[in-house]
């Protein structure tokens, strides 16, 4: 694929490291790349990073046919840039596009749109351990007519932002708050997909747990409202008696790479991983009872983010005391330590631009 490149004539000046935060700051430039059902995709580009122009009727801002990736370029001691596992990215993203009827992307084209982009915007890889360049690729439908139908006109772009460390103040267990009146996502609708109608719908519920002092919601699945399924924009595992259990992928969970990724560690070290239903009457009684020895969310933006109490109908539950436990540190310090290059990647996860 042929990918014209257009310098920026007003090149920005990166902020200090520890100012940086998560999405807030944009690079210099973005990749845009053009569907069309007649011609496929077509002008594949690096422009200028600026507002783009789009039809008022656009099918994005009636109808929500918008799915997006995310994942993060990381900058070794050495100064070398690398990715992690991005393939699983671009298949996620081409299996939400298929949910959606959204068009899905050659994956050798998607790999070279975003290996050219990283090393255009190279110098916006910070430096220090735990910051990254945040990509955000996200395809919608871009029909310029009110009609209901399969999009004939999309796009597709990458954006992205230079971020900080999501513990700069060192790794602090959430307080959760398990969701019983909403749910994130029902088996048959797009809880499988990378979609930001699922954001929207989440919001709610995450509105109202802030307001109680809690920072994320654990979703229940929609049918039953009984079996544990993500935790906010979280995977989730739980050690319950020794033994690691997270829920099994199961139409309605967003299939994590991180979730993945943990997994496979998590085996290598020895430890039993259970991928089944886990109720929340099972929870709370391996709460009341001392079992549940760990919880912790994992995503590519926290990598694991550990659970210090859960609220569930107004009880509360401290886990491990409050504080984060020995698995979720071994594995935040293997996943850590492979992205940024300090662990030997025996996986072969890492990709070097
Ligand atoms: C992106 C996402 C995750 C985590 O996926 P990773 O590939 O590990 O970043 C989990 N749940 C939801 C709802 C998500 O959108």
């Amino acid at each position: 694929m042929e990918i014209k490149i257009t310098k920026t004539q007003s090149p920005k000046t990166m902020p200090a490291e520890d100012t940086l935060g998560f999405g807030k700051f944009f690079t210099d430039h973005m990749f845009i790349m053009d569907f069309d059902r007649q011609i496929g995709w077509h002008n594949a580009r690096i422009v200028p990073f600026g507002y783009i122009s789009i039809h008022p009727a656009s099918t994005v801002l009636h109808y929500g046919a918008e799915i997006f990736e995310g994942l993060k370029a990381y900058r070794t001691e050495k100064g070398d840039i690398q990715l992690f596992r991005p393939m699983e990215n671009i298949k996620r993203m081409n299996n939400s596009a298929n949910r959606m009827c959204l068009p899905e992307i050659d994956e050798n084209d998607f790999l070279q749109a975003l290996t050219t982009f990283v090393d255009v915007e190279r110098d916006f890889v910070p430096h220090s351990f735990g910051t990254s360049l945040y990509l955000r690729p996200y395809l919608f439908g871009n029909d310029e007519s009110l009609g209901v139908h399969t999009v004939q006109r999309a796009t597709f772009i990458i954006i992205a932002s230079p971020s900080g460390s999501y513990y700069k103040e060192g790794i602090n267990p959430v307080k959760i708050m398990i969701e019983s009146q909403d749910v994130r996502a029902v088996k048959g609708g797009t809880g499988e997909a990378k979609c930001g109608g699922n954001y929207a719908a989440s919001n709610r519920a995450g509105e109202r747990a802030s307001q109680k002092g809690y920072s994320q919601v654990l979703w229940l699945d929609g049918v039953h409202r009984k079996y544990i399924e993500e935790v906010g924009a979280m995977n989730v595992m739980f050690k319950i008696d020794g033994e690691i259990v997270t829920p099994a992928l199961n139409g309605s969970i967003l299939p994590g790479i991180t979730r993945k990724s943990c997994i496979e560690v998590l085996k290598d070290m020895g430890y039993k991983v259970s991928e089944r239903l886990l109720s929340v009457d099972e929870l709370v009684e391996a709460l009341e009872n001392g079992k549940l020895e760990e919880a912790w969310g994992t995503g590519t933006a926290a990598v694991v983010s550990p659970i210090g109490r859960f609220c569930y109908q107004d009880k509360e539950y401290d886990v491990n005391g409050g504080k984060i436990g020995d698995v979720a540190k071994k594995l935040y310090d293997t996943l850590t330590g492979i992205q940024w290059g300090k662990v030997e990647d025996k996986y072969n996860w890492i990709y070097k631009i």
